[in-house]
Formats: C-alpha cells, sequence, structure tokens
C-alpha cells in the first residue's frame, strides 16, 4: 500500500467538468460573461441566501466582506486563533487592529462561552469589535444562533468563515443562509470541498452590502446611474465611488465552479461516510476523535485526531513524522495564528489563547477526499495504531 503518497485532501475533476471549461474557451467571455453570474445563482440558491458575489479568492471575499462592513483604522475584529491566517489578515488589510477568542475545547471552534466574556469586557473599556470572524473549522458550523444573539446585543457585524463548510448545515439549514449572521464566505482552493482553481465567494442577505461587494470587486467602479453622483456623460460612462480592487473570478473558474456545484453533494456525502468509518476504524486508538455538536451536520472538510500522549510514549512530532514516513500526507491545521512571527511583532504572545495553544500541540489532520479509496483508510488506520503502540520496537 505504500507504492504512492496519499494527500491530506484532494480536488476531483470529472470528465464534465473539463467540458464545461473548455465550452468557456471557445465562447465570446473569458471573464465577466454569463458563467458568473449562473455559479453565483447556484451558490446562493444552494445556500438560500439572496445574493452571491464571486471573486478571486476567499482571501479577497474576507478583505471586501470587512469592507463593506465598514471596518476600518481603530476599529476590532475578533476571530479564532484556529484558523488560516487570512480570517484575521482581513482586518489588518482594512487597517484595523485584530484580536483571537480562545476555542471550544471539544468542537475546536471559537468558544462562545469565551467570545461573551471577552465582549463584556471590551464594553467596559470601549473596545467592542465591529466584526466578528466565527471559522467553521473543519466543516463544522459555530454555534450561531448564540453569536447571532451577541452581535445583537452587542452590535456587531458576523462575517462567517465558512471556507471549509459549503455543503453542511445548521439546524437544518444550509451553512451560507446568512440566518444569523450578515455575510458569509466560501473558498474554492483545490483542498477545498468544491474547487474553481483559485476562487471564492460572498453571500449575503442584505441588498447595500451586495451592491457595495460588486463594487469593490472591480475598482470601485459603477455603471449603475442610480449610485452616481450628477448625471451620466453617456453611454460609455462610469464613476468610481470608492476604492476597490480587481478581485474578479474569470468565466472559466466560474464554469468549473457551476459544473462542481452539481456533485457538492455527492461530495459531502462521501466525505460523511469516511468520516464515520474513521470513527469506526480508530475507536480504541489513544486519540481523541471530532466531537460533533447536536446542530450541526459538518461538510468534513478536515477529519482531525487529538493524541492522548499521555497514553503515548512518542511526541506529538514523532507521530507526526512516522506517518509522513511512511507515505501518509497528515497535515496539521492550524499553527495558532496568534503565535506566527507577524502576530508576534504586534504583540501577541504563547500563552495569550492556552485552549488552541495545548490543541496545537496535540492535532493531526487525517487524509480525507472524494477519491480516498477505503483500503487506503484501512492502511491509515493500521499505520497511525503501529505508530501508536506503547512498545514499539
Ligand atoms: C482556505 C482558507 C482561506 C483562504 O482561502 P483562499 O481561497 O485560498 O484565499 C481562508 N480561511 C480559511 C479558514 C481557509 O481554510
Amino acid at each position: 500500500m505504500t507504492d504512492s503518497y496519499i494527500p491530506y485532501g484532494r480536488q476531483n475533476i470529472s470528465p464534465a467538468d473539463i467540458q464545461a471549461v473548455v465550452e468557456v474557451l471557445q465562447s465570446d467571455w473569458l471573464t465577466q460573461g454569463p458563467a458568473i453570474e449562473r455559479f453565483e445563482k447556484a451558490v446562493a440558491d444552494y445556500c438560500g441566501a439572496k445574493y452571491a458575489v464571486a471573486v478571486s479568492s476567499a482571501t479577497a471575499a474576507l478583505h471586501i466582506s470587512c469592507l463593506a462592513a465598514g471596518l476600518g483604522p481603530g476599529d476590532w475584529l475578533w476571530t479564532s486563533p484556529n484558523t488560516f491566517v487570512a480570517s484575521a489578515n482581513c482586518g489588518l488589510y482594512c487597517g484595523a487592529s485584530v484580536d483571537f477568542v480562545d476555542i471550544d475545547p471539544h468542537t475546536y471552534n471559537l468558544s462562545v462561552a469565551q467570545l461573551e466574556q471577552k465582549l463584556s469586557r471590551a464594553e467596559r473599556l470601549g473596545t467592542l469589535p465591529k466584526v466578528v470572524v466565527p471559522v467553521h473549522f473543519a466543516g463544522q458550523s459555530c454555534e450561531m444562533d448564540r453569536i447571532g444573539e451577541l452581535a445583537q446585543k452587542y452590535g456587531f457585524t458576523v462575517l462567517e468563515d465558512a471556507s471549509h463548510a459549503i455543503g453542511a448545515k445548521y439546524q437544518g439549514q444550509p451553512v451560507g443562509s446568512c440566518q444569523y449572521s450578515n455575510l458569509a464566505i466560501f473558498s474554492f482552493h483545490p483542498v477545498k470541498i468544491i474547487t474553481t482553481g483559485e476562487g471564492g465567494i460572498v453571500v449575503t442577505n442584505r441588498q447595500d452590502l451586495y451592491e457595495k461587494l460588486t463594487r469593490l470587486r472591480t475598482h470601485g467602479i459603477t455603471r449603475d446611474p442610480r449610485f452616481m453622483t450628477g448625471s451620466s456623460h453617456g453611454l460609455w460612462y462610469y464613476q468610481q465611488l470608492e476604492l476597490g480592487f480587481n478581485y474578479r473570478m474569470t468565466d472559466i473558474q466560474a464554469a468549473l465552479g457551476v459544473s462542481q456545484m452539481q456533485r457538492l453533494d455527492e461530495f459531502v456525502s462521501r466525505r460523511r461516510f469516511l468520516a464515520r468509518r474513521y470513527d469506526e476504524l480508530l475507536q480504541g486508538l489513544p486519540v481523541t476523535l471530532p466531537a460533533q455538536h447536536s446542530d450541526t451536520a459538518s461538510s468534513w472538510h478536515l477529519y482531525v485526531v487529538r493524541l492522548n500522549q499521555d497514553k503515548i510514549e512518542k511526541t506529538h512530532r514523532e507521530v507526526f513524522e512516522a506517518l509522513r514516513g511512511a507515505e501518509i500526507g497528515v497535515n496539521l491545521h492550524y499553527i495558532p495564528v496568534h503565535t506566527q512571527p507577524y502576530y508576534q511583532k504586534l504583540g501577541f504572545q504563547w500563552g495569550d489563547f492556552p485552549e488552541v495553544e495545548r490543541y496545537y500541540q496535540e492535532a493531526i489532520s487525517l487524509p480525507l477526499y472524494y477519491d480516498f479509496l477505503e483500503s487506503r483508510q484501512q492502511y491509515v488506520k493500521q499505520t497511525l495504531a503501529k505508530i501508536l503502540q506503547k512498545t514499539n520496537l
């Protein structure tokens, strides 16, 4: 079974996906054409959200979402430290300050209890956040009803980083419905649930945010006379109303996205099946399996185990390296963002968020993707069991 490397995640591209891309290449529109609109409609309809704005990456989606929410210098953005750096960087792009809320020790999502405490402290200090970014880690939704209540009470914008979670559900509704939030974003990087090569999207139910996002995606320009100051000079006329970017997605990418959306449920059900199978295979090993909140149905972007170190003679690093040595492409999600040198220069220190730091010393993401064969999964289990054995000669 060690004849080839097992990655932790990878895309699945079908003949229909390839055909969809070829059709765009043979058409009149390579960008800003009809495939973008079809993709936006497919994602908005799937999520039950009113609007979707496709962009070049989830990082771009986070950036313009923060700007649309009015985030700027003097404001605070809070997120989870157990995420990719982009969830925090978007605040810094806007000139705002960033802070973190430590994680729940079971779901590894931002802890709502910690959030609540931190908000009441911030209210006294006058440092309440303008934007909070809950990250649906591994594809499992955060406790959005409680976060929504806190948003009402303290008046912040909720921007869901759902990069891992397209196809997931919360209280029976699709993640991205924005029932308890103002905006949600998805990533279409190849390791995520569906892919457009590179790409991201923002979904929202608010027309004002939607209009702002479409302008920010393309240089802050509008061609709609309703938004112009003064009257139009003619058919060629456009106005730049604010400082935007070129964050457009191409029609080539969007066509791939439309085609991939048709298989989203199939992708997620395969991932759910493999996750349940891991749950069974790994029973009895000295690892903590991923806990699921009863309100959630994860899309299973990641399957993370935590080593029970008091029952293992090897270090976390030794286990990780032994798995890599057996051609198993395990990974670690995530290095706590506040421990990155860039964030340490901003004043954060090891020890600031103990729960995520403890998690970081124990977590390993096992391979999980659509094409992952059950025989390969068996090999991962056997290899892990052998590595974790107490008396290993
Ligand atoms: C992948 C990812 C991003 C960034 O996505 P890109 O599309 O690569 O910009 C942001 N947040 C989280 C949680 C991610 O996993």
